[in-house]
């Protein structure tokens, strides 16, 4: 039995998928119930996540802790959406911005409450928390004197 020539067939490459537990972003959901904004912080090397990350891509360390955001932004960048994507079809135009926060993560969210003439780059917005009338949790920016609807 010779194995000199042994017929041989490639493999696969091997992929390998990572699930991320549900607990691990779980405290970001349930503080945006509570009208909270959560980052996730790297205990290593306290690079800062948001939306929260379960591992830190900077130094590959696992242990991330939860941090909650302060909320005031500044406006980096906004566009305002006239022809929308089919699935927002329904709504009216949309302005959506880019928002640097106080503890340096940049949030890409929709600016609502304002006068599409306000906004400006480098103005102050406050980033909130929202729960939509169907149950849909999200976040955006609002002007900063607006704290409640
Ligand atoms: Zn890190």
């Amino acid at each position: 039995m010779s194995s000199a020539s042994m017929p041989a067939i490639k493999s696969k490459p091997v992929t390998v998928s990572q699930d991320i537990p549900v607990s691990k972003t779980l405290r970001f959901w349930e503080g945006l119930k509570e009208g909270k904004i959560y980052a996730t912080k790297c205990c290593q090397c306290g690079s800062l996540y948001f939306p929260p990350a379960a591992d830190c891509a900077n130094c590959l360390s696992t242990k991330v802790e939860w941090v909650e955001l302060s909320s005031e932004a500044e406006i980096e960048t906004f566009t305002h959406i006239v022809v929308r994507p089919t699935s927002f079809s329904q709504r009216k135009p949309y302005t959506v911005a880019i928002g640097k926060l106080k503890e340096g993560v940049k949030v890409l969210a929709w600016l609502t409450g304002f006068k599409l003439s306000q906004v400006k780059v480098g103005m102050k917005a406050k980033l909130v928390a929202k729960v939509s009338s169907d149950a849909e949790l999200s976040y955006e920016f609002v002007p900063l004197d607006k704290s409640e609807g």
